[in-house]
């Protein structure tokens, strides 16, 4: 159900996630970083995005002390993603590099924990230590990012216990049709990066009059749409008046027509790495 900021989705192993979070993709450790995370708290958000990668999980687990504080609510309020980068992929060497990030966000668990790019001979490997990291308990709920169907049959093939998500590029130019299917099919949930197509869209005529028409701003109408299509999004901005606009969703619906007008939109088209032909 899509009530407010804080309803959530619940995963195939029966774990609660926010439908809605804060992205922090490029934003660098400082007081920017720790604003933004907090301020997001402070209007109502509850799960943060990051990775290893990102270089700010040490500001992000600052902010979250500081945010649940002055927020009264507890760190079991939150919902915490993190992602293990490409260079650690292995058995150990995931194992490492999660304990690695737990210590830098100052946490005792992750609520998610993705492979944050499929690097072919890698990613089976990575997966058993994540397996292994949920079996003791230390991430609540596992997944994977950038993964395509063939990536995801692979990985099933051998996994014990089944990518709870899939995090991958999703917006009006690229709805992902067969891979939010093949998803579906097997309870994978499909959460969104670059919701926004990094700020691309936001001047698209057909997004700008739909949201005329409900009084809204295109950012808004791209969001809502991800949360009725069935899909976690999590939209970054460091801007306070921004973070507030990007979450206020929750209090209208697009038409079934108006969806597909915006599935329309669709080219496969990607602000991102091509996840069959990355080279880092
Ligand atoms: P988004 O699509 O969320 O767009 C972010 C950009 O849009 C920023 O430049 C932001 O600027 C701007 N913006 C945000 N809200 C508004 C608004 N209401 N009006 C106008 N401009 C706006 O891009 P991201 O790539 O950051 O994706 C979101 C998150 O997804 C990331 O932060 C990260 O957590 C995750 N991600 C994961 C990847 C993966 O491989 N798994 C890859 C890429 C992203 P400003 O801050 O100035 O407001």
């Amino acid at each position: 159900m899509l009530i407010d900021l804080q309803s959530t989705t619940t995963l195939s192993n029966g774990i609660k996630m926010p439908w809605f979070g804060l992205g922090v993709f490029k934003v660098e450790e400082g007081p920017e970083l720790i604003n933004a995370v907090k301020v997001a708290i402070k209007h109502g958000y509850r799960s943060i995005d990051t990775a290893s990668i990102y270089g700010n999980e040490e500001g992000v687990g600052k902010a979250i002390i500081e945010g649940i504080e002055e927020a009264g609510i507890s760190r079991d309020d939150l919902f915490i993603t993190s992602k293990v980068w490409n260079a650690d992929l292995g058995y150990e060497s995931t194992l490492n590099a999660f304990t690695t990030s737990l210590n830098k966000l100052g946490l005792d668990y992750l609520n998610l924990y993705l492979i944050h790019w499929p690097v072919e001979g890698k990613y089976k490997e990575a997966w058993r230590a994540l397996e292994t990291l949920y079996k003791e308990g230390k991430v609540k709920a596992i997944g994977v990012s950038n993964f395509q169907i063939h990536h995801l049959e692979e990985l099933m093939k051998e996994a014990e216990i089944k990518p709870m998500i899939n995090q991958v590029e999703y917006h009006p130019r690229l709805t992902q049709k067969d891979l939010h299917a093949f998803c579906q099919k097997h309870g994978i949930q499909l959460e969104a990066w670059s919701p926004l197509m990094q700020g691309q869209l936001l001047d698209h005529p057909d997004l700008l009059s739909i949201a005329n028409k409900y009084n809204k701003t295109v950012a808004q109408i791209i969001l809502r749409w991800d949360l009725q299509n069935g899909v976690i999004t999590i939209p970054k901005s460091t801007k306070e008046h921004r973070i507030i606009e990007n979450s206020t969703v929750f209090d209208f619906e697009l038409s079934q027509e108006d969806i597909k007008r915006i599935n329309q939109l669709n080219q496969d088209l990607r602000v991102g790495p091509d996840p069959d032909h990355f080279d880092f």
